[in-house]
């Protein structure tokens, strides 16, 4: 990403914060005492991305427990230490729902999936199921830890002993999924519950989860120490479920309208993961009534307006509305170039819409795919760059423009291009005076 695309991206990230500000509706979650009591207003936004870039505005330094979110890890490290299959064996891939303490388990009485409660305890079940309580909670931690920085993991425990006295839900689905012989052999209910509400407790800051949901978007190594933690098979696989059940009983809808594999947290925060680009995370305490944070999900419904950042806005041929957040690679930049010289009219089409790129961006000497199509007058590829919106009146750092380098060759078939492209356009436009500012181009064509 360059800079100019990453400020303009902090800056509408920081106009939907200071629009949130307004929105005060939801409740703090009050099922556990300790959760009831922390401020309503609070709200922190922190992007991280793979090439390292941090931007955090409002109260990011605020440390909350991360409840839910902590589900993902779990089942990524449970998918690590036992293998994929071992761990289908217990826990489920469907989304529920229902709501995320429901006693329902699916057609082999496993729980539907691991962001549930059920499936989350079953995964904290298969993590060293035969180690001592403080091994098991210290290998998690170190986990935490070596994604997110040893100072920037935390205990709560006024949380941890609130949920431990409150739990009479959780303990009753643990003892049916006892019940029904689906937990590993030998395990131990009590140490288990124990071990989850636990891993629940654990603090941090939105930084910290956007860092973490960084090292999931860049597929498993962290993007600031590069170390690999997950491979990218198990990210792929956490991802997927994160996509279908992250948000409770919102999850299919979140899938629609905001395309993002993503969890949430009673506590108030949201993280998600924009693969190959970055982590995102909102805190703001309120909750809807499906526990998701109110401000959390608002966010993210005007992030994803504005910007391309849907999985499938990308994949989706023609949905070029909406802004990119990464500019064309090198690699993009060096294909429409050599394309622009083939002068194939197809081709060019094709990766344009595929790629959503600029297609004004300059080489070295600032000439654009125009200025290269003139001078190989391939007047298919120019025909197919203005179509795409490609500005013919942009200087190379010879102060040539694609019209005047066309005047000068005096190249019919080009010439015949753009005055095809310049009728369409006005035919499009149906009024003159919508192209009154390319009152040179008017000149231009009467030359012709
Ligand atoms: N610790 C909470 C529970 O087990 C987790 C709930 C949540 O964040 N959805 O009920």
């Amino acid at each position: 990403m360059d800079n100019e695309t990453w400020n303009e991206f902090c800056s509408e990230v920081t106009k939907i914060y200071n629009n949130l500000q307004f929105n005060s509706e939801g409740d703090v979650a009050s099922y556990i005492p300790q959760l009831a009591k922390v401020n309503p207003n609070f709200l922190g936004i922190s992007i991280f991305s793979i090439d390292g870039r941090v931007f955090n505005i409002g109260d990011t330094k605020e440390n909350f427990c991360i409840q839910s979110c902590s589900k993902t890890l779990t089942y990524a490290v449970a998918l690590r230490d036992n293998g994929i299959e071992a761990v289908n064996n217990h826990i489920g891939r469907e989304p529920s729902g229902a709501r995320f303490n429901a006693f329902i388990f699916d057609e082999d009485n496993k729980p539907f999936n691991p962001l549930i409660n059920s499936g989350a305890i079953m995964a904290a079940s298969l993590i060293k199921n035969n180690d001592t309580e403080d091994k098991r909670f210290e290998y998690i931690v170190d986990i935490w830890k070596s994604i997110v920085g040893k100072k920037n993991v935390g205990f709560d425990n006024p949380v941890y002993l609130s949920e431990k006295r409150s739990a009479n839900r959780n303990h009753a689905l643990a003892h049916l999924m006892m019940e029904n012989n689906i937990f590993p052999e030998d395990t131990e209910i009590n140490t288990t519950l124990e071990f989850y509400f636990q891993l629940c407790s654990i603090t941090m800051n939105s930084e910290s989860l956007a860092k973490y949901a960084a090292m999931l978007a860049n597929g498993g190594t962290t993007v600031d120490t590069k170390v690999k933690i997950f491979d990218p098979k198990i990210v792929r696989d956490l991802l997927c479920i994160m996509y279908t059940s992250g948000m409770y009983d919102y999850s299919g809808r979140w899938s629609f309208d905001i395309g993002l594999p993503a969890k949430s947290g009673v506590s108030g925060a949201i993280f998600a993961v924009i693969p190959n680009i970055g982590g995102v995370c909102v805190y703001s305490p309120k909750l809807d009534s499906m526990g998701n944070s109110v401000r959390g999900v608002e966010f993210f419904k005007q992030l994803t307006k504005t910007y391309n950042i849907h999985i499938f806005d990308t994949l989706i041929s023609g949905l070029n509305e909406k802004k990119s957040i990464t500019k064309s690679s090198e690699f993009e930049s060096d294909t429409i170039f050599t394309l622009c010289k083939k002068n194939s009219y197809n081709s060019l089409k094709d990766i344009l819409y595929k790629i959503n790129c600029d297609v004004d961006k300059g080489d070295y000497d600032n000439r654009r795919p125009l200025h290269i199509a003139v001078d190989d007058e391939s007047y298919l590829s120019a025909f197919a760059l203005l179509e795409h919106g490609a500005d013919y009146n942009v200087k190379d750092r010879w102060e040539q423009t694609f019209l005047n380098l066309m005047k000068s060759k005096k190249d019919i078939k080009l010439s015949a291009c753009f005055l095809l492209y310049y009728k369409l356009l006005f035919i499009k436009h149906y009024a003159f005076n919508k192209l009154k500012s390319k009152i040179d181009c008017h000149d231009f064509i009467n030359t012709l």
